[in-house]
């Protein structure tokens, strides 16, 4: 990057949830000087509501990058955590065991194989996987229950402890320099000469590049760069339970057990706008799928609930561009940011920071929504 004063920053980042503050770290790590606006407690925040998987199972069917994507990000995880860890001390739990996705019939357990062996053969055959029966999946998860007809299972999944990883994130980014700005909502982006100003109540900031990763406040500021990022509020609801003496070793794709003991189960898909209320119809049907999982549950205490917003696109995968409008503006944003948060990190930071835009890239512009009803498949 050029050289900076105290008061110049060579990038603006606005958005200070997981996307925001990956993006941040890696260019603090690539030697930029970044300052971070974010809006604060107030707004909707994915990051705070979801549910910690880094998953890339049956990810990016229909659209092969994004498996790609999904991958490359999982590998790099063990990095981003050391990384994390050196730079703010704190832990965030990653365990990457690989996952399963029970099935409970025989049809899911086909659409199962159809999408994971469409995958494997898309990416030359390097996507393992394993489908396994019933009793052969006892053999790997024995408190699973009857009902359970089989899963699927691939060695590159895993989950860490998401509050954790947010926490990180600001302390690693601020400890390198990144300056934050909370109650820092931005309403207007005008690009000028030498960069761009972004406005807001609290004053105006000015840098050479800007990156939207305001997660649903993006639809409203990428026009404003000659960019575009349709994306919409998916509401996604979670129950925890008090803490049990450790009995799955693997995340699943909707319970699993976090490093601390608790049991998560999650998490419903709803196209209910900017609602992130709980609903109890939502939440008895995940605590039953949950039991009927691992019928061990049943006499668990639940203890905490919440619903959150997914960050979601028309074709569920992510955005990532730079205005060819206003050369140093960019977008970034996803519906999944743990997953994602290493290559965010490792891999689109020094794209931002001036190096070559990663190759997986090409398939996710904002573009590709301008066409009317380009609805592709979901990710
Ligand atoms: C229920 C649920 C479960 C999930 N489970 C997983 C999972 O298991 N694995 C996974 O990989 N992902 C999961 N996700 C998705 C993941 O949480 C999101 O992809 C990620 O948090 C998105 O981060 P973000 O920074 O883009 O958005 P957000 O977390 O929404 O953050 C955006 C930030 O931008 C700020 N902001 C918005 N507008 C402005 C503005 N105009 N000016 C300044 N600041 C602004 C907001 O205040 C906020 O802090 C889940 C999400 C949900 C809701």
């Amino acid at each position: 990057m050029r050289g900076h004063t105290a008061e110049s920053p060579d990038v603006l980042v606005v958005g200070g949830g997981l996307v925001g503050t990956a993006v941040a770290y890696g260019l603090a790590r690539e030697g930029a000087r970044v300052t971070v606006l974010d809006e604060g407690d107030g707004g909707f925040r994915a990051s705070r509501g979801n549910f910690g998987l880094v998953w890339v199972q049956g990810k990016g069917y229909g659209l092969s990058p994004y498996a790609r994507w999904s991958r490359s990000s999982a590998q790099r995880w063990p990095a981003l955590a050391a990384a994390l860890l050196e730079d703010s001390g704190v832990d965030v739990s990653l365990r990457q065991p690989g996952g399963f996705h029970l099935c409970f019939s025989d049809e899911e357990l086909a659409e199962r194989e159809k999408r994971l062996s469409t995958l494997q053969a898309e990416l030359g055959g390097d996507y393992p996987y394993q489908l396994l029966d019933a009793k052969a999946l006892r053999e790997r998860l024995p408190a699973v229950g009857p009902a359970v007809v089989g899963a699927s299972y691939t060695p590159m999944d895993g989950h860490v402890n998401p509050l954790k990883l947010l926490r990180a994130l600001h302390q690693s980014m601020q400890r390198r320099g990144v300056t934050l700005i909370g109650s820092s909502q931005i309403s207007r982006i005008a690009p000028e000469a030498g960069g761009f100003a972004a406005h807001g109540k609290l004053g105006v900031w000015r840098a050479p590049r800007i990156v939207l990763a305001a997660g649903l406040g993006n639809r409203a500021l990428a026009p404003q760069l000659g960019l575009h990022a349709p994306v919409a509020p998916n509401r996604g609801q979670i129950l925890v339970s008090e803490r049990v003496a450790p009995f799955l070793h693997y995340p699943t794709i909707n319970v699993r057990q976090t490093d601390e003991g608790s049991v998560q189960f999650g998490d419903s898909m709803e196209e209910v706008g900017f609602n992130d209320f709980t609903t109890t119809d939502v939440l008895s049907t995940i605590a039953r799928r949950g039991v009927r999982a691992f019928p061990l549950l049943k006499e668990v205490r639940l203890v905490r609930m919440w619903a959150a917003l997914r960050v979601y696109s028309p074709d569920g995968f992510p955005i990532y561009e730079q205005s060819s409008q206003y050369p140093g503006a960019f977008v970034v944003t996803c519906h999944s940011g743990v997953t994602l948060a290493a290559a965010h990190a490792l891999r689109v930071a020094p794209w931002i920071a001036g190096g070559a835009m990663p190759d997986e890239l090409d398939a996710f512009p904002g573009g590709r929504f301008r066409a009317a009803g380009q609805i592709l498949s979901h990710a």
